[in-house]
């Protein structure tokens, strides 16, 4: 007798459900893509036991019909898609057919559904499938929409609920992933209960910044400047259908348009791993190489390259330039023009933070620390509820936090990481009537009041009891009016706080020789007067090298390096970038170089730490040849080496006239923010920071 078989539904099942369900999470997340291809307004996620024990997604989308909420839970059975052709243009978040009857063959499965097509008004069906099997379906009156709730995750799969982390560890994961998707969706109502506590509650509202200020909080909002960039797709070179299966739609259809909005962080905000770096693509939040890629290039050289920035991007195109059907959880893509992406990405994001030139508030600075952020979390499942809003909302790493899991946070694998901890949030009470908030008012209020009213917006409401009204529900409106004066609020101040006011400072003097003291319209400046010229040489080196017009200076007397032959090789690798820098440099010995001639203003010991530097630094991938990015990355090095080694230094004394010239030139600068190597180089203490240490405000 053969060896084969066909492994029957409930095995393929199973199996599909290793892929595509591995944690409440990814049920959240299969479950919430229903619930927004159906056209829900409002989605409702509960779960119980970090989701382990009970998840439960209601809509009020379209629903389905007695006989599509029986076919729903066969496998590849989909109304999403009907042809192999349809895959190319994908524009629902599923397709595959295969998240329920996985999601129902691990788990017991209640299904409430009605579509009331107006023929049955309020007729629906209750159906209850467990381990693969459905048990029970019954008419009954509903309205209008979906209940699915999944219970015993993994009942019948030991195996795999040992693979289960703690309940709070789980729910960080489902809070992390109805936060994105709150956060794709501005215009739907969120609201994720976990017993009792509402974790997330985001009414409707207009706009992203406002949505981001629900569930983040004013402080990050206050971090983040919005991004917005499109360009036109080209379509030359790719494949196109022959002409004879070409229909005149085919003829007619325009190449469309690469669209980019979001939001991006300023340098002063940095973060240890790429945790806080969310793409979506169509409103489908991916993981992706190439776009991570993309963004670590724009903050080159201006965030240090250890550091991470924080990214909401969402970038739309037509569904036919991208692959969504590359994995089983559709976390990864495929574009169809791979580099024309990743070029316009990192482009639109330089382009915005050369123009936007955000000023580091002192006061921010000094609390910025590069963390290692699990992931941006809304304030309700921050360690400290109710703690001063900004710590917890960009994931202050808790105290306790197991340093290895957070280590084991940033690997590219899994698609959300979070927090090891979210204790239970703690109820808050609203200090004051929430419907006060009119548009016009809100702006009178003493920012005192503002940052209350930010916590009491954005604590969990006391939740009565389960199945009934949180006040939060009652207030919808009211909320998001708030959210709307507050964003506006926050961006205002934002745009005032900007570096193109540099170059009209009044200096006023220096500060133990080491940093300059700055007079403007918008506060006091306090300037480091190092990284400050470091970064007008990088820029002006940078430019200089470009057009070939280095300046260099003959040495009087050759300068000799030692080497160890492991550097000698590095050197010979670099030696025609560093001749094009301006070091004329030869072998002078086996283990020695003579430097004959080197950039203008390097000399004596800075010139030889710049060499030891550049070598050292470009110790990696010494075997292979060097392809482009490589080059310019060299290129770079060399530059910041250079600038940093000839700027001047802290403890020199500078003359009125010599900080004049320092501030105008910085101001030329794209990047005056920070050094090429991240570190701050212009503080503000605004205006309203000082009237407000001053009591007078
Ligand atoms: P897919 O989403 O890939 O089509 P699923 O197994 O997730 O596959 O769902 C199967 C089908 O069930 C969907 O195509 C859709 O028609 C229907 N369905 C699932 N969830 C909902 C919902 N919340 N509202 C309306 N229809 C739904
Ligand atoms: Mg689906």
């Amino acid at each position: 007798m053969g060896q084969i078989r066909i492994l029957s539904d409930q095995v393929a099942n199973q199996i599909a459900a290793g892929e595509v369900v591995d944690r409440p999470a990814s049920v959240v997340k299969e479950l919430l893509e229903n619930s927004l291809d159906a056209g829900a307004a409002r989605i409702r996620v509960e779960v119980e036991g970090g989701g382990r024990r009970l998840i439960r997604v209601s809509d009020d989308g379209h629903g389905m019909n007695r006989d599509d909420a029986l076919l729903a839970f066969e496998r590849h059975a989909t109304s999403k898609l009907r042809t192999a052709d349809d895959l190319l243009s994908i524009a629902t978040l599923g397709f595959r057919g295969e998240a329920l009857p996985s999601i129902a063959s691990v788990a017991r499965v209640t299904l409430e559904t009605c579509c009331a097509d107006g023929e049955t008004p309020g007729a629906g069906t209750h159906l209850e499938v467990a381990g693969g099997k459905i048990h029970r379906v019954d008419d009954a009156a509903l309205p209008r929409g979906t209940t699915i709730a999944v219970s015993d995750l993994f009942f019948n799969t030991p195996a795999r609920r040992k693979f289960l982390r703690a309940e709070s560890t789980e729910l960080a994961h489902v809070t992390a992933l109805v936060t994105h998707y709150a956060l794709a969706h501005p215009e739907k109502h969120f609201e994720l209960v976990s017993a009792s506590h509402t974790i997330v509650s985001a009414p409707p509202v207009a706009r992203t910044s406002e949505r981001i200020y629900q569930v983040f909080g004013k402080e990050t909002l206050g971090q983040l400047l919005p991004i917005a960039a499109e360009a036109p797709l080209e379509r030359a070179g790719l494949p196109e259908p022959p002409p004879w299966r070409k229909s005149p739609d085919d003829l007619a259809r325009q190449p469309g348009t690469l669209r980019l909005t979001g939001f991006y962080s300023k340098p002063e905000l940095q973060k240890l791993n790429r945790n806080s770096i969310y793409i979506f693509v169509n409103k489908r939040l991916i993981r992706d190489r190439l776009l991570l890629h993309a963004i670590t290039e724009a903050y080159r050289n201006v965030i240090p390259p250890t550091s991470s920035p924080v990214v909401l991007l969402f970038l739309e195109m037509p569904p036919e330039e991208v692959d969504v059907n590359v994995h089983p959880a559709k976390t990864e893509v495929r574009f169809r023009q791979q580099s024309l992406v990743h070029d316009f990405v990192r482009d639109s994001l330089r382009t915005a933070l050369v123009k936007a030139r955000p000023a580091a508030g002192f006061l921010a600075a000094l609390h910025s620390q590069p963390t290692a952020s699990p992931s941006l979390m809304p304030p309700a499942a921050s360690p400290l509820p109710g703690a001063p809003n900004g710590a917890s909302s960009l994931g202050a790493v808790p105290p306790d936090s197991d340093p290895a899991a957070l280590a084991g946070l940033d690997t590219d694998t899994e698609p959300f990481h979070l927090t090891e901890r979210v204790p239970a949030p703690v109820p808050g009470n609203l200090p004051f009537d929430a419907r006060s908030f009119t548009d016009g008012q809100f702006r009178e209020f003493p920012s005192q009041i503002l940052s209350e009213a930010a916590q009491a917006l954005l604590q969990p409401a006391a939740a009565p009891g389960a199945g009934e009204c949180s006040p939060a529900l009652n207030n919808g409106a009211a909320y998001s009016t708030g959210a709307a004066a507050a964003a506006a609020l926050v961006e205002a101040e934002q745009a005032a706080a900007s570096l193109n006011s540099l170059g009209s400072l009044k200096p006023l003097g220096q500060l133990r020789e080491s940093f300059i003291l700055a007079a403007g319209d918008d506060g006091l400046w306090i300037i480091d007067q190092h990284v400050a010229h470091e970064r007008v040489l990088f820029e002006k080196i940078l430019r200089d090298r470009q057009v070939e017009r280095v300046q260099r200076q003959r040495l009087l007397m050759p300068l000799l390096v030692e080497l160890k032959p492991e550097q000698m090789v590095v050197f010979a690798r670099i030696a025609e970038e560093l001749e094009s820098n301006g070091f004329d440099v030869e072998p002078f010995g086996p283990q020695t170089l003579a430097v004959k001639s080197a950039p203008v203003g390097l000399e004596g010991p800075a010139l030889e730490r710049t060499l030891a530097e550049v070598i050292e630094q470009s110790a990696e991938n010494s075997g292979e040849p060097m392809r482009n990015e490589e080059l310019s990355r060299l290129r770079t090095r060399i530059a910041a080496s250079i600038a940093c080694h000839s700027a001047i230094k802290v403890n020199t004394a500078l003359d009125l006239n010599r900080i004049e010239w320092l501030l105008l030139e910085l101001g030329k600068t794209s990047h005056p923010t920070s050094c090429p190597h991240g570190r701050p180089i212009a503080l503000l203490y605004s205006w309203k920071e000082i009237q407000r240490a001053f009591h007078r405000i």
